[in-house]
């Protein structure tokens, strides 16, 4: 018989290949293995699953101003709800969430945003003028300064 947990991990990882979420992240979120991850998605999808390389950071999707504040809004949401947990529930909440209240938002890339905050290959800085929390990341022209209201502002670290 399968434990209330696991099914709950298999309805899970079933939510989030519907979401479109990689499945090599599923994979190592929820421990189900590749070959069952891959014949979910074709019957979601009904197409296969990418193989594609996966971005590094969440830096990879920001790539104007408008991504970058939709990313730092995701971010900021999650670490207010769950703080540093990461977990198939918090980025499914956190996203649906988001969504509801500002649209679409690709789910890889609310993964590496919420991810990267919390392990800290970005900052969640509070913007000095707006208040607004958002990625900052001095090596990139979009995360250099606050999104929302185009701020410069320098960070310690
Ligand atoms: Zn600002």
């Amino acid at each position: 018989m399968v434990a209330l947990a696991e099914l709950e991990n298999l309805q899970q990882a079933h939510e989030l290949i519907r979401a479109g979420l990689r499945l090599s992240i599923i994979r190592g979120m929820t421990r189900i293995g590749t070959r069952t991850l891959r014949q979910w998605w074709k019957d979601v999808h009904g197409v296969k699953p990418s193989n594609g390389k996966l971005p590094e950071t969440v830096l990879s999707f920001i790539k104007d101003r408008d991504s970058a504040a939709r990313l730092s809004a995701f971010a900021a949401l999650h670490q207010r709800i769950f703080a540093s947990d990461l977990t198939t529930t918090s980025l499914m909440t956190t996203w649906q969430e988001y969504q509801r209240i500002c649209g679409p938002l690709d789910i890889n890339a609310a993964y590496f945003a919420a991810r990267d905050v919390r392990v800290k290959i970005v900052m969640l800085v509070p913007c000095q003028v707006c208040n607004a929390a958002f990625i900052y990341d001095a090596g990139s022209k979009h995360t250099d300064h606050c999104p929302f209201c185009e701020t410069s502002v320098v960070v310690a670290d």
